[in-house]
């Protein structure tokens, strides 16, 4: 806005039409990215409603980044009125508040999700007092159960970070890393290399890993070859690219890290949370593109987790989010074509409630209005009786 307001008074100032023309060409573009056009759509399959067991020996927790209800409906536009999330046949809606602010960051809001806690924007997994708190990641492996992290962002980025680790801040990103290998996590798959290695404290986090027993790698053609064991896969220096960059990373990070946790888990089961980080940075962006194209990304790996439930019978997922981005509203559409038009109010997170769909035993828990921390409380009663 005050930028906005800058360049009206230089162009005012100034009174040179050539400034005025770029500033109007600027403005097309802009709302070109607000407008998707609709893309190639993927094949939605509808899965069992019934399972095996009445309780979740496994649970898969995806969080969209910034998904808000119109990012969900964007995605079921954008893909010709289908989506994989439609499997999930119980819905309710999470209040995202934090406790030093009404509208929360991703910080505040995955440890909300990840200890059941309301904390201050910034905060990973830890409370107000800034003492640590133990996520339902780290209260899994106590109990014996195999556990994993995937994400489109760094895996040290906030949401990840909020499962894993404890500080104060968010931007620190190194002493995150270094919390990675105060754990046993089974696997984790995302961005953030440059954390690892090139550290202030001169570690080298790549070879404590190793020798912790993790098979280290960063290319996704041979990390998706992989199927048990213990697996860093560290897939970007910083922050995965954007979908045309990446490709399939998440849906692929997604089946392999179940396939690993299935296969290390034996009678345990398995915790794991699964991230769709750049919902959030379309919506910063307020670019109906970049959501559309991240939403049906990240739809397509909560298609991967309930393949996996529907088959095994035993396994809840849960598909949220931390927060909306963008108080995205949808102005217009169309389900032939794929068309998505949406305005803007905000190029920053709204407070407004977001979602929850649920699949698989325990899946009714998870209806009506409810705290981002009381989908954590039901998530750990189901999964690790407490
Ligand atoms: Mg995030
Ligand atoms: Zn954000």
């Amino acid at each position: 806005m005050l930028q906005k307001l800058l360049i009206f008074i230089v162009l005012a100032g100034m009174g040179l039409s050539g400034y005025a023309q770029e500033a109007y060409m600027d403005a097309e573009a802009e709302d070109l990215e607000k407008t998707y056009l609709g893309g190639e759509p993927y094949k939605v399959k509808l899965y069992t409603q019934k399972f095996k067991a009445e309780k979740p020996k496994n649970i898969i927790f995806l969080i969209g980044d910034g998904m808000g209800v119109s990012h969900v409906f964007s995605g079921l536009v954008g893909n010709r009125g289908k989506l994989f999330i439609e499997n999930c046949r119980h819905i309710g809606f999470s209040k995202t508040q934090s406790s030093d602010d009404f509208i929360t960051d991703s910080a505040a809001g995955g440890t909300a999700l990840s200890c059941g806690i309301k904390t201050y924007n910034g905060a990973i997994g830890v409370n107000p007092d800034t003492i640590p708190v133990e996520t339902i990641l780290e209260a899994a492996e106590d109990k014996g159960l195999a556990t994993g992290l995937v994400s489109t962002s760094a895996i040290t980025h906030a949401t990840p970070a909020s499962f894993i680790a404890h500080q104060k801040k968010r931007n620190m990103y190194e002493e995150i890393a270094a919390d990675f290998l105060k754990t046993d996590i089974d696997v984790f798959i995302g961005g953030g290399l440059a954390h690892f290695i090139g550290r202030k404290d001169k570690r080298n986090l790549l070879t404590e890993l190793k020798e912790k027993g993790y098979i280290v790698e960063n290319d996704m053609t041979k990390i998706q070859k992989i199927k048990k064991g213990k697996l860093a896969g560290l897939t970007a220096q910083v922050h995965n690219g954007r979908l045309e960059e990446r490709g399939d990373m998440l849906p692929i990070a997604t089946q392999t890290a179940i396939k690993i946790l299935d296969n290390n888990s034996g009678d345990k089961g398995f915790f794991m949370m699964v991230e769709g980080s750049q919902i959030d940075w379309g919506g910063h962006a307020n670019s109906s593109i970049y959501i559309v194209e991240d939403m049906l990304d990240f739809d397509r790996a909560v298609g991967e987790a309930i393949k996996f439930a529907a088959k095994d019978g035993e396994t809840l997922v849960v598909v949220t989010a931390d927060h909306e981005t963008g108080g995205m509203a949808i102005t217009g559409g169309d389900f032939n074509t794929g068309m998505v038009k949406a305005g803007y109010p905000t190029g920053g997170h709204t407070a407004v409630m977001v979602p929850v769909f649920s699949y698989g035993p325990g899946a009714e828990e998870f209806i009506g209005i409810m705290d981002n921390t009381e989908v954590h409380a039901k998530m750990k009663k189901l999964l690790l009786g407490d």
